[in-house]
């Protein structure tokens, strides 16, 4: 998600391939944009939404103190299990916890309204997003089980 005046960015999941996610992001866009997001929103604990968050660590990027925004059950589950746990403690990245039916707000533009989507909850709860930007609004729904198990009116 892009903010085309202020130049910030934000990523919604950071997947196994989040290098070459990067990588295609600068060429599309023509490098205007800072090379990593603004922030990463991570909408769950399957592997191929946050298993990228590994490309902060020392070993590769070493990032500072990167916001990575996610639900409570998915903030416990970073920072208690490893790897993910040292990419907090050595702050390459900053867990902000947001909760249900929470509305967070990103740069001068952007509101985001976080809930859950009814999924496989093993490890963590499972996020969805409405994002309100001044003119359009738009839903981003990760994986789902069933429309029929999710009773909300958006
Ligand atoms: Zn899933």
């Amino acid at each position: 998600m892009v903010d085309s005046v202020s130049k910030n960015w934000w990523l919604f999941e950071a997947t196994p391939d989040f290098k070459y996610q990067l990588q295609l992001f600068r060429t599309l866009t023509h490098s205007e944009y800072k090379y990593l997001p603004d922030g990463i929103i991570i909408t769950h604990a399957h592997i191929g939404h946050y298993t990228g968050l590994m490309q902060l660590g020392r070993e590769v990027m070493d990032t500072k103190e990167m916001p990575v925004y996610v639900l409570p059950r998915m903030a416990s589950f970073l920072e208690t299990n490893g790897p993910w746990s040292q990419l907090v403690k050595l702050k390459n990245m900053v867990i902000h916890q947001l909760n249900p039916d929470s509305v967070l707000t990103l740069g001068n533009n952007v509101k985001i309204e976080t809930f859950t989507v009814p999924h496989r909850d093993e490890y963590s709860e499972t996020a969805g997003f409405r994002i309100m930007t001044p003119s359009r609004k738009y839903l981003f729904i990760p994986d789902i089980n069933k429309w029929g198990k999710w009773i909300k009116i958006l």
